[in-house]
């Protein structure tokens, strides 16, 4: 973001926090709350790669593992300048907490490589990619350890993913490997609706949360904070109920217009100049001022702790619903809670896009195509389950939505850890 040299807390610090809250309203045992403090394996790989120019260049790349004691290791890979291992385990923490709570038989992961992938080419990309998965070798597998996209990949990225695993590594049975990477594009083994997915899920929470509220999304207003496959996406469902962008931010600055902005032509003007910033009828503001518009909606759609102190402080919504992970500073969410601004918790809000990835999983699996209508109709059935469970479990214990969600996952990794007991 424009903001690069704001202060941030550490990311791991974050979730640790955030673990501990929900282990105590939990009541589970101090032991599973230890297990879950530490990720079980740290990957570090370093890894020369040939540029377009001829020289090499080294990259550094990660894969934490958090837990797998529900099923295989599942979580994102993400290309960006600011990758670091504790950011890296803050997010596959949030991986196993978000397939805990919808249980999907996953645990969690996550990796990334340190670098900027829009100073690189297409062709530097592909081989700093396949060389990566080369690297991680048996680290990852269809049943061990599957990846998805996150910041800076996507489709694309996960076909040489694949393609390399199943050529490289998995050389058996090669098309049983094919689901150990998801979000695939769809000739190459994708399911429909995985793109939209994460977007698609944070709408139906926000119906949600507008159904149990009595409030009409149709004429509300609502900001995006980043505009890459999850911000553009919920721009774009939440149009389709009436609500109207009005401000919206991505790496390079953010614009507003009061009287709205098309999510759709906006993706075009994103899509040919590489950012927000200049779309017609819309003026530049500041960060600051970003954070102070007034609307009924927020959503977080770029990297963690964005929302600290100052930003709760100026926020003026009612609802913001995390899509992006660790959007919120711990500091900041008893600001939030005193404003009385409802909080959809990032595993909750943002999880569409691991259920469709769970789904994509299964039609690979089982050699299936399941059309659009089915996806959907799934993904909308599972999100408005799993949103209940959090609203009934906050109003049970009295908690905020972060601590339930959280609450419910630790609940059901500790019930596994209970009954298998700790090897040996
Ligand atoms: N990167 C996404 C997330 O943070 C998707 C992960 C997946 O589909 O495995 O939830």
């Amino acid at each position: 973001m424009s903001d690069a040299d704001k202060e941030k807390p550490n990311p791991y610090e974050v979730a640790l926090a955030q673990l501990d809250r929900a282990a105590k309203v939990a009541g589970v045992p101090q032991s599973v709350r230890d297990i879950l403090s530490q990720p079980k394996n740290e990957i570090i790989v370093n890894f020369p790669v040939r540029m377009d120019s001829g020289e090499l260049r080294m990259f550094k790349g990660y894969r934490v593992q958090h837990n797998n004691i529900l099923g295989p290791y599942k979580g994102g890979i993400r290309y960006h300048e600011q990758v670091s291992l504790d950011e890296v385990k803050a997010l596959a923490s949030w991986m196993t907490y978000k397939c805990a709570l919808h249980d999907i038989p996953f645990g969690g992961g996550k990796g990334g490589i340190k670098f900027r992938p829009r100073d690189f080419s297409q062709g530097e990309l592909e081989r700093i990619t396949r060389r990566f998965t080369h690297a991680l070798g048996s680290n990852i597998g269809p049943e061990y350890d599957i990846p998805a996209p996150d910041v800076g990949t996507n489709g694309q990225i996960m076909v040489w993913m694949m393609d390399t695993y199943m050529n490289v590594v998995g050389f058996t049975d090669k098309n049983a490997n094919r689901r150990v990477v998801t979000g695939k594009t769809l000739a190459s083994g994708g399911s429909h609706g995985r793109e939209t997915a994460t977007g698609q899920g944070i709408v139906h929470c926000i119906a949600e949360w507008a159904r149990d509220r009595r409030f009409d999304l149709n004429g509300a207003t609502y900001t995006v904070q980043g505009f890459g496959n999850v911000g553009a996406n919920t721009a774009k469902i939440l149009a389709r109920t009436g609500a109207s962008l009005v401000a919206v931010g991505d790496w390079k600055g953010y614009v507003t217009n009061g009287d709205g902005i098309n999510p759709y032509k906006l993706a075009e003007h994103v899509h040919k100049t590489g950012s927000v910033i200049g779309y017609p009828g819309t003026h530049s503001i500041s960060r600051a001022e970003f954070f102070a518009t007034a609307a009924d909606i927020f959503v977080p759609a770029a990297l963690e702790l964005e929302i600290g102190i100052e930003e709760a402080k100026a926020l003026n919504v009612k609802l913001i619903a995390e899509g992006a992970n660790g959007p919120t500073e711990t500091a900041a969410e008893p600001i939030l809670r005193d404003k009385g601004i409802d909080v959809i918790p990032d595993i909750l809000a943002n999880s569409g896009g691991v259920v469709v990835s769970y789904y994509e999983w299964l039609q690979n699996k089982r050699s299936e195509r399941w059309d659009l209508e089915e996806v959907e109709e799934r993904l909308a059935k599972r999100m408005k389950r799993t949103y209940l469970a959090v609203s009934e479990y906050a109003a049970m214990k009295k908690c905020d939505w972060r601590v339930a969600a959280m609450a419910i996952a630790v609940e059901r990794i500790a019930r596994a850890y209970a009954e298998r007991g700790i090897f040996p």
